[in-house]
């Protein structure tokens, strides 16, 4: 196969069957063909891939991309298959006669990619491959796997440096990673010893991902509601505990829902074979614990619901950011009960992981987080820009409003809460701050309960002097005054309320309290992703389809599944629902114009452009 005299733009539109290349790319790119090395940290979905794979194509030689799970690699060379580019994987799922052969293969040159798993590297067969054959790049992906201080630490990563070693010329070497934390930048750029290295980091934000958080009291119902008007999409359901997974599968599965499940506590063959009905879209929806997602490159997934809320934001991140891989707008919903905090709680009191700590260590990890948890939680109570919230907390600086998340889409007013405010923490002080928020909220309300008569708090001054306000609005400025800090919430299993410094400004200075509230319902019950979805456009520009263009689209869809049955591929290897959705806008009856759809390469075009083209024929619909 010989591409290397094309350039770079021409193999973008005639392999991939794109125009453009993405921010960031291009350089990249660049800097990989000046023989640089070069660091790309960019968030998941940017495209990072295209990056090393370019490049690989236009170098003569062979381009090793070490990548840490099989699922990732054969995700990749099917891909690559798909868009016509000889490529192939090298692990442990393939059997000696199968490796030998890929091997055998390798030498004559048949692949300018070989996907490598890390701990083949060093081994007598591959070092000798390797030792006579031309390699140009390594291109380390995931490369944040090299750092122990990621979450993902693989130590056979840190054989990629003893490989390259053994090679008679350096080759170029490429790492990429969405996880950018200084500790692992700077381990990446230590262990695999990259040469004054072009150090690319694009922002964490991904724009097309809608952030929402409902506090309701029947989530299952709000839950299964959104699912209801999402019948037709593919989408996460992350939980917290494997009881939980069951539960709302088993519910789902009742209902009619085409779910699975997944959580470690399942055989593997089981896991297994549930992941593929969900890759293979056998299965629309994935009810999980947080032991799933690591490697699944799904481009298609349009939902990712966390029922519970997870135990700090870098897992919630990652987790929602599962959603919308292929910059297509997708939903990232939370929907929060009070529960969540203490089932989080326990499982930091009870970590197994740190066994081997110290008993100071330990406990500093405990309060770091504990300190993590609160942060979560305060997303949950935030009535500010969620994604705002989200960009700060890793270091980066959004805008106030984004226009695409629960908050920015509720209409608030600011109103005076001072009164409100005056009585909680006065309650709290005159009842010498040994209670826990529940206790404090019904003695200001007036409660009558059996803790109310046991604590004899109908003897405290404060004692229903806010009786006529709605217990829900105690408890949201109970949460504002906690993210204000103007009071805390003890880390220990009583979660007793406790004053600050500030609260004295409050109680004696006579400091107003302002927050934002929703304007009519509370934000819980109004608010629809729905509307939300609406309100996003989709990556061409256009906010909906007609009823033709989405009944072409269904159709396109199950063209798509059969296609991907034939081949044996997930049908998003086939196209990407971003192509399919292009697709519905351009309605193309030609080649010239079928080749104007994002994502519709010419290898593509040749096998399977026809059948789309018959079938947008078929449905009688016009661009
Ligand atoms: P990452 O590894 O950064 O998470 P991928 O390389 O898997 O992201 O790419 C995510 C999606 O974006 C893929 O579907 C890919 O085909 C698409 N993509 C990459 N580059 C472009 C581009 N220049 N134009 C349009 N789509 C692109
Ligand atoms: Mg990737
Ligand atoms: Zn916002």
């Amino acid at each position: 196969m010989i591409i290397n005299t094309m350039n770079k733009y021409e193999i973008l539109k005639k392999y991939f069957g794109y125009d453009t290349f993405r921010h960031a790319q291009e350089t990249l790119i660049d800097s990989i063909m000046e023989g640089k090395d070069t660091l790309g940290i960019m968030p998941t979905g940017a495209g990072k891939s295209l990056c090393y794979q370019i490049p690989a194509l236009l170098m003569e030689g062979i381009t090793l991309v070490i990548s840490p799970l099989i699922s990732l690699m054969k995700d990749q060379v099917g891909s690559l298959n798909q868009a016509g580019i000889h490529a192939a994987f090298l692990n442990s799922s393939l059997t000696a006669a199968q490796y030998f052969k890929a091997l055998g293969f390798a030498r004559q040159g048949r692949y300018p990619i070989i996907y490598v798993a890390p701990e083949r590297l060093v081994t007598e067969e591959f070092l000798d491959f390797a030792l006579h054959s031309n390699i140009v790049m390594v291109a380390v992906d995931e490369a944040h796997c090299v750092s122990q201080w990621g979450q993902d630490f693989r130590p056979s990563y840190l054989k990629i440096m003893e490989f390259v070693e053994k090679l008679p010329r350096r080759p170029v070497i490429s790492a990429f990673t969405a996880t950018a934390t200084k500790e692992v930048r700077d381990d990446i750029i230590d262990i695999l010893q990259l040469r004054s290295p072009t150090v690319i980091t694009t922002g964490f934000d991904r724009s097309n991902l809608y952030f929402g958080v409902m506090t309701v009291k029947d989530r299952y119902g709000a839950m299964k509601n959104y699912l209801d008007t999402h019948r037709e999409d593919s989408g996460i359901i992350y939980c917290l505990t494997r009881k939980h997974v069951e539960d709302v599968c088993g519910r789902l599965a009742e209902e009619g829902f085409a779910v699975t499940r997944y959580h470690a506590g399942l055989s593997d063959e089981e896991r297994k074979k549930n992941q593929d009905d969900f890759i293979y879209d056998r299965k629309q929806i994935m009810v999980a614990t947080n032991a799933f997602g690591m490697g699944i490159d799904k481009s298609n997934v349009r939902f990712v619901l966390h029922y519970g809320m997870p135990k700090n934001l870098e897992s919630y991140y990652q987790e929602a950011g599962r959603a919308g891989r292929d910059g297509e707008p997708a939903q990232c919903i939370l929907y929060y009960s009070g529960q969540d905090v203490i089932t989080n709680q326990m499982f930091i009191d009870n970590n197994q992981d740190n066994q081997e700590l110290d008993e100071m260590t330990r406990a500093i990890v405990r309060e770091r987080d504990g300190e993590r948890l609160r942060k979560m939680t305060f997303y949950c109570f935030t009535n500010d820009c969620l994604r705002d919230y989200i960009l700060k907390y890793f270091g980066e600086y959004g805008s106030n409003y984004c226009g695409n998340c629960s908050n920015c889409l509720t209409q608030f007013e600011e109103a005076d809460v001072t009164d409100i405010a005056k009585g909680l923490l006065g309650c709290v002080k005159a009842s010498r701050q040994r209670y826990g928020t529940t206790v404090i909220v019904d003695t200001v309300h007036g409660a009558d309960t059996a803790k109310i008569r046991n604590y004899r708090m109908k003897e405290n001054p404060y004692y229903g002097v806010l009786a006529k306000v709605p217990v829900y609005r105690l408890r949201q400025v109970l949460n504002y005054l906690q993210l204000r800090e103007y009071l805390y919430i003890t880390a220990d299993e009583y979660a007793v309320v406790k004053l600050t410094e500030k609260s004295e400004e409050v109680l004696k200075e006579g400091k107003q309290i302002v927050m934002k509230l929703a304007r009519e319902a509370p934000k819980a019950e109004k608010d629809s992703p729905l509307k939300a979805k609406k309100a996003k456009k989709n990556s061409f520009g256009r906010e909906s389809f007609t009823d033709m263009e989405e009944s072409l689209f269904e159709k396109l869809r199950v063209l798509r599944a059969e296609i991907a049955r034939e081949e044996k591929v997930p049908p998003y290897i086939v196209f990407s629902d971003k192509t399919l959705t292009h697709m519905c806008m351009v309605k193309p009856q030609t080649k010239e114009k079928m080749l104007t759809v994002s994502g519709v390469g010419e290898y593509k075009f040749e096998k399977y452009g026809k059948r789309f083209i018959e079938c947008i024929k078929r449905a009688g619909v016009y661009g």
